[in-house]
């Protein structure tokens, strides 16, 4: 008896390590970068009171403080109001290879009645299928938490997309040339809850 238990011991100690090998695995950490567009120099959009690149800024800064999932690490392309090359900013997202990237911009228009998002993906990404995957699911997710209308999403050969060598999807918030889109995309209250539901968004990714 005196022998067998050691044994036993040894036995437990294999199966206690299983067991949080299999829940280590449920709880899959997920690595997702923000790319606020714009930056520096380039003002993206403009409008006589606000500008794209500070907006962004701002509910890419609202996402990282939002964020309190401990198995999300939240990266961002740009750190302040810093110019950066879309070349720079794939060459970083593809040494981060993060499981998703999310870049935000914010359209602008002659006619100033069109609104709403647009969320677009690129047919010449390696992870294009993903990315449509990840898209329509988060269109569906800012259709139920924000009043904003939001178009299907669409295919276009932006750079970001493009090079990227994981799902990524860039979405425009909205358009500064429309004053309903710029009020809203503006309004402090409003850039919380697209932060938070993108950083609700993430937290569900798989
Ligand atoms: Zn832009």
């Amino acid at each position: 008896m005196k022998k067998a238990i050691p044994f036993f011991l040894t036995f437990a100690t294999i199966v206690s390590f299983a067991f949080v090998t299999t829940n280590t695995g449920k709880s899959k950490h997920i690595n997702v970068v923000i790319d606020a567009g714009h930056g520096g120099s380039d003002f993206g959009a403009t409008s006589s009171s606000s500008n794209e690149k500070q907006i962004v800024a701002q509910i890419t800064d609202k996402i990282k403080f939002l964020n309190k999932n401990e198995n999300v690490t939240i990266h961002l392309t740009r750190i302040g109001d810093q110019f950066l090359s879309l070349s720079d900013r794939s060459a970083l997202i593809n040494k981060i290879k993060p499981d998703l990237v999310l870049s935000l911009h914010i359209n602008q228009n002659a006619n100033v009645a069109k609104s709403g998002m647009e969320f677009y993906v690129a047919t010449e990404s390696i992870a294009n299928e993903k990315s449509n995957e990840i898209a329509v699911e988060l269109r569906n997710k800012f259709i139920r938490n924000t009043t904003i209308k939001s178009s299907e999403v669409k295919k276009a050969p932006f750079y970001i997309l493009k090079k990227s060598e994981v799902p990524a999807v860039l979405v425009e918030l909205g358009y500064m040339s429309n004053l309903d889109d710029r009020e809203y995309l503006t309004n402090d209250l409003e850039q919380n809850k697209i932060a938070a539901t993108i950083v609700e968004f993430i937290s569900e990714l798989k």
